[in-house]
């Protein structure tokens, strides 16, 4: 006889586990199915922080805030193209998420800044690490304080339905078994599909060959489970390049450096953009230059300010130098330019006005005090915006946007929330709200059949 459950969760990233948080929270017996071999998904390797706008925690900071705001520039920086209706519940239940997690124990009350906002309204924690170990850690020791279960290395291959609603799961285990396990709802939590390349290709041809900051579960799986009972699909070919990937590691230098004052020279020793631009126009800028590539650069201060920064210099990303002169010499740039450069972006700073490229924000202290650092970077696939339609209750929707009764999605999985552009700090506040309100709703569900 297969087990049975409330709520079934497919996939444990943020978006997952927050979901089965909350369903064992509103008192139903929830089992996670996870296909690879540990918790945390893509989520885990999250940088920045979580974005919300009107939160106590920036209150507290004395930062002035507005839900409008967030709305708009989230809107702009996603070219117009985001799902209104989403993207409202999205600005409207982020201040919400951000007191669910602090109510677990997880409190992002530090805040900075991301590309295309103009306030600070990236939470991350106190300690300016970056948010994707702290949130899956935080969110585990919840999952095990509580009754719900979890399988790794189980892959979902099938949803069942039963009577045009879902009855159950058909899974393969580590074993290559092929089991079935009964739920009254279902929670698709199973992320993006930066990982795939086919996948990606097939939507963007001149993405070939760009390397992924994802982890290798990010295929896209979720999707085509969804499209087998019907579901629809938006925006598929709105894929998101990050400008600041190291390429020989594929790891992803956070936007928290750029936020804690860093800029972008070329190799000619020139700034050559708004380094606080959204994420499509900073790639494209470094695309644009002959040469492909840029240095993210940055000295002591923001060092300082960002956890994260160790650990690059830990991963042997960084050329270090005790004065900008020699960070030219080793970096085989020019050392009049590169030295002009900041000279300039330093009186910039100092009347708070980028003459030559208009950045508006983090232009938070000049760059200064040794020493010096610079890490290579460009260009790599980072996020798909595009996935499966859901309403603003998370249920998933068909091609005739028509309720599939018992299937809920959150997360990267679904499309339309962020339009053509995902703005840096919105994806965690995306899993965590939709996560929570996909749990409490299936689990509503799950109670009531
Ligand atoms: P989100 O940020 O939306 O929560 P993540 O990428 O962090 O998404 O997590 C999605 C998780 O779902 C990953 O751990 C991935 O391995 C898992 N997953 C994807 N497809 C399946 C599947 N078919 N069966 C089980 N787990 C899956």
């Amino acid at each position: 006889e297969p087990p049975r459950y409330d709520v079934v969760v497919i996939g444990s990233g943020g978006a997952g586990l927050a979901a089965a948080i909350q369903a064992s929270d509103r008192d139903t017996k929830v089992l996670i199915v996870e296909k690879m071999s540990s918790i945390g998904g893509n989520t885990i390797k999250a940088s920045v922080g979580m974005n919300a706008a009107g939160t106590r925690f920036q209150k507290m900071k004395g930062i002035d805030d507005c839900k409008e705001k967030f709305y708009q520039e989230s809107l702009k920086g996603g070219q117009g193209l985001n799902n209104p209706e989403l993207l409202r519940s999205f600005v409207d239940n982020a201040p919400e998420a951000v007191e669910w997690l602090a109510d677990r124990g997880i409190v992002l009350n530090d805040i900075t800044i991301t590309g295309g906002m103009s306030i600070d309204r990236t939470h991350r924690p106190a300690d300016r690490s970056a948010v994707g170990g702290f949130l899956i850690s935080g969110l585990v020791r919840n999952i095990s304080q509580r009754d719900i279960d979890v399988m790794l290395d189980t892959d979902v291959i099938d949803i069942l339905m039963e009577n045009g609603a879902v009855s159950g799961l058909r899974v393969k285990n580590e074993e290559n078994e092929i089991l079935t396990i009964y739920a009254k709802s279902i929670v698709v939590a199973t992320g993006g599909f930066s990982a795939n390349q086919e996948m990606v290709v097939k939507y963007r041809p001149e993405l070939k060959d760009f390397v992924t900051t994802n982890h290798k579960g990010a295929t896209g799986s979720g999707i085509a489970l969804l499209e087998n009972i019907g579901a629809g699909t938006v925006d598929m070919g709105e894929i998101q390049i990050h400008p600041t990937v190291e390429q020989t590691t594929s790891y992803l230098i956070s936007e928290a450096i750029r936020g804690g004052g860093a800029i972008l020279v070329s190799q000619k020793g020139e700034r050559f953009f708004n380094e606080m631009e959204t994420r499509d126009k900073v790639s494209a800028a470094i695309i644009g230059l002959p040469e492909h590539y840029a240095y993210i650069v940055f000295d002591e201060q923001v060092r300082l300010n960002n956890k994260a920064a160790d650990e690059y210099i830990g991963r042997g990303f960084v050329v270090s130098a005790d004065s900008p002169r020699q960070l030219a010499d080793k970096l085989n740039m020019d050392m009049h330019a590169f030295l002009a450069t900041l000279e300039r972006y330093n009186v910039f700073v100092e009347k708070q006005n980028d003459e030559d490229f208009g950045r508006k924000t983090a232009l938070r202290h000049p760059i200064h005090e040794g020493p010096f650092y610079a890490i290579q970077i460009a260009p790599g696939v980072h996020h798909t915006m595009g996935g499966v339609t859901v309403n603003t209750n998370t249920e998933v929707l068909d091609v005739n946007n028509q309720v599939i009764p018992g299937v809920f999605a959150a997360g990267e999985v679904v499309g339309g929330i962020h339009g053509g552009n995902r703005i840096g700090g919105n994806a965690v506040a995306d899993i965590i709200i939709f996560g929570t309100m996909a749990g409490r709703n299936a689990a509503n569900l799950a109670r009531c059949s």
